[in-house]
């Protein structure tokens, strides 16, 4: 079995699954408790705030709320804003890259009278000489790191830049796709969201970073955990688990970082070598986590499910939009062909991926590509 989905999801690190059973096994008490079990869990609760600031540099400026995973950091922060800053304005600026859960957290919010605001893709990633273009009554700009569909990576600087100029204009970085692979700082973003599982901890953990003072409008009505932002029992052990997963990836995240490089170098030059049969995506910017490419020839679905049957895995466009339809909109948004939208594959790589693996995976290509009928 070759997988090569990892912007999906990944497999749990074994030293991070290792901090997860400790404190679910050992450490388990509720975290809002007044007695030794309360205190000890809120021991491990805290050491896993203080340890997913410290290794992004973030201790001093922002405050860290776990949850879910991004889809829900995405919508706290977006719906959240939008509540607590109205007064400021109504219009709420999205790439139109973004991953659903800003997308659709930020349309849903027209129904409340906010004016979302498209924000087009140049080299694949949010133009920030477009954000300028619609600064106008602003209140949050929500802009993602890496595009998930294609690797393409933000200018976050000119980001930063825009929101030191626009001081109403919150600014929210979807880091899913970039927080333990490419070394980026988001001490200027206000909200940064990411979740556990693409980093090597448990699926259904994941974490919002607040700038400090900022004060979101809570999304569930309960309890006061969490400093109120997030109600509900807090997932101490999956929280530990996040907090640890993350160090590890920071702890060798450019040697993984060039390993990647090399294996993204390897897969383009043997795409490139199957002489139009598929037109690669890369982007001035671009994470070596993912490449995409669109077939030219085949139906790329077809193409995929044929991968799986010989035991590789590959997406066709994200798992979040893949059931519904195989076109990307990122792809049509960056500006491809209707045909070419229509046909995507997207690998990407994790800490594991091989040579081995590319080389497995352009073998199948290129058998596929000789067996399977044309469109
Ligand atoms: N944002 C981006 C950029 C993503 O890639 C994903 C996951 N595909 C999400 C948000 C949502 O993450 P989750 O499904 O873990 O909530």
């Amino acid at each position: 079995m070759i997988y090569l989905d990892h912007a999906a999801t990944g497999a749990v690190s074994p030293a991070a699954l290792s901090a997860y059973l400790e404190v679910a096994q050992n450490h388990w008490g509720n975290p809002s408790s007044i007695h030794a079990f309360g205190y000890e869990a809120k021991r491990y609760l805290d050491k896993a705030r203080k340890t997913v600031l410290e290794v992004l540099g973030l201790s001093r400026t922002h405050d860290c709320y776990f949850l879910s995973g991004a889809s829900e950091a995405n919508n706290l922060a977006i719906k959240g804003a939008a509540a607590s800053f109205k007064s400021r304005g109504r219009k709420i600026l999205y790439g139109a890259g973004e991953h659903p859960s800003v997308i659709n957290s930020v349309l849903s919010l027209a129904k409340e009278g906010f004016e979302p605001a498209s924000i087009p893709l140049i080299g694949g990633a949010p133009d920030p000489d477009a954000l300028k273009l619609n600064k106008e009554g602003a209140i949050l700009a929500c802009l993602m790191a890496v595009n998930n569909e294609t690797g393409a990576v933000s200018d976050l600087d000119a980001f930063y830049s825009f929101r030191l100029a626009n001081p109403k204009c919150l600014l929210l970085i979807d880091a899913t796709q970039a927080i333990g692979k490419l070394p980026l700082s988001y001490r200027q973003a206000d909200l940064i969201s990411f979740s556990g599982h693409k980093i090597g901890a448990l699926k259904g953990s994941g974490a919002l970073l607040v700038k400090k003072g900022l004060r979101l409008t809570p999304l569930i009505d309960g309890g006061e955990q969490e400093s109120g932002v997030r109600a509900g029992t807090v997932n101490v052990a999956g929280a530990y688990c996040l907090a640890m997963a993350l160090k590890e990836s920071h702890s060798d995240l450019k040697s993984n970082l060039a390993k990647t490089q090399r294996l993204y170098d390897l897969l383009h030059q043997g795409l490139r070598a199957m002489d139009g049969l598929v037109k690669i995506h890369d982007h001035p910017r671009q994470s070596p986590y993912v490449i995409c490419f669109s077939t030219l020839h085949h139906k790329a679905s077809v193409i995929v499910e044929g991968l799986s049957n010989k035991g590789i895995m590959v997406s066709s466009v994200s798992a979040c939009s893949s059931k519904k339809e195989n076109t990307s909109y990122v792809l049509e948004a960056e500006g491809a062909g209707k045909e070419e939208a229509a046909n995507p594959i997207r690998v990407s790589f994790g800490k594991g991926s091989s040579e081995e693996d590319v080389r497995g995976l352009l073998a199948a290509l290129g058998q596929l590509f000789n067996e399977v009928k044309k469109i």
